[in-house]
């Protein structure tokens, strides 16, 4: 099995900035799962991530729970998905999600449980889990392509 990193995040702006190391190193096409409970910090990381491409209205980036695809425009288009309202399977066939997860963007999704079987193989799992009031453990599980290297090289330029 490839091998997972697990980051302690001890507040927001640490989230924010495993983020910004992601961000940087994403390519074209790649698909990002974000797991956890409401308030676990998926939609801060999201924050960073949109930073590292090279978005600078981070603010703009929040949850799309009422419109499920939110999209923005950097080094390459972000994609943000958020599934936690979605009502079944067949509402998530309607969207025509395969036009973004295997086209030339990056897309970040939350709540993918709720897709299971539309998401693509190949991709960067991260899970978060509370810790403490502040603090998250973040655990990104590779999952194809070349994500292991990757998830090494972030951790190794990360400074929290
Ligand atoms: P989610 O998208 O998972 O529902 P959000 O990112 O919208 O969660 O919200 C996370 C909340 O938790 C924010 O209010 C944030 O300030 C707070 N928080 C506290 N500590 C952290 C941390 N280490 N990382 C991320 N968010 C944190
Ligand atoms: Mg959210």
């Amino acid at each position: 099995m490839a091998k997972a990193i697990t980051v302690t995040c001890k507040n927001p702006g640490e989230t924010f900035n495993l983020g910004i190391g992601l961000g940087e190193i994403l390519a074209g096409g790649d698909v990002v799962t974000l797991q956890g409970e409401l308030g676990a910090g998926k939609t801060w990381f999201t924050k960073g991530i949109a930073h590292g491409l090279g978005i600078t209205d981070t603010n703009a980036v929040t949850s799309p729970s009422f419109t499920i695809i939110n999209e923005y425009q950097g080094r390459l288009p972000l994609f943000h998905m958020d599934f936690y309202r979605l009502e079944n399977k067949e509402a998530a066939s309607d969207l025509g999600l395969e036009e973004y997860l295997y086209g030339q963007g990056v897309t970040v999704i939350e709540w993918p449980e709720r897709l299971a079987g539309i998401i693509p193989a190949g991709r960067l799992e991260v899970r978060f889990i509370f810790s403490a009031e502040d603090k998250r453990e973040i655990e990104l599980i590779p999952h194809g392509k070349d994500w292991e290297e990757r998830i090494a090289k972030i951790a190794e330029n990360l400074v929290l």
